[in-house]
Formats: C-alpha cells, structure tokens, sequence
C-alpha cells in the first residue's frame, strides 16, 4: 500500500513521498544525507516537492489548508489572533 510521507533527513530537510509505506528511508533531495521517515503526518514544510504525483498532492494541499484553517479558528477562539 502506497501512503504519502515525510521522510527527514539529519540535516533537517524534510522530503515529501508517495511511496509504499513499509520503505522507511529515502535519499534526500536536498543533500547526500539519508532520510528517515517519520511518524504520522508531523510537521510539514510546504517546499513543492514531488511534481509527478498531482493527484496526491492535490488532495495533500487540501488537507493541509482544512488543518490550517482550523488553526487559524482555533486561536481566533483562544484570542491569540
Ligand atoms: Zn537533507
């Protein structure tokens, strides 16, 4: 089963892949290093990786502005904002 994950690398870049979920490191797009995956869906750094799967990133994209919105609602409510 393919899963869409963030794979960090000890440098701290974080790369985005849509690959099957039991490979747990990648090479880092940014650096020589050795990405690891990690846990859940974290923290992420909207960086535009991974242009090839469309499909996938759509969908990613919507999830995250529905998190950032409720965020945003969530410290409205708390008076941060
Ligand atoms: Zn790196």
């Amino acid at each position: 089963m393919k899963v869409l994950r963030d794979y960090k690398c000890p440098n701290g870049h974080i790369n985005e892949r849509f690959l099957d979920s039991e490979i747990e490191t990648v090479p880092c797009g940014q650096c020589d290093s050795e990405a690891t995956r990690t846990l859940g869906y974290g923290t992420i750094i909207l960086d535009g990786t991974d242009p090839s799967l469309p499909g996938a990133w759509e969908r990613w994209a919507n999830i995250r502005e529905k998190r950032h919105r409720q965020t945003a609602e969530k410290n409205r409510r708390d008076g941060k904002m």
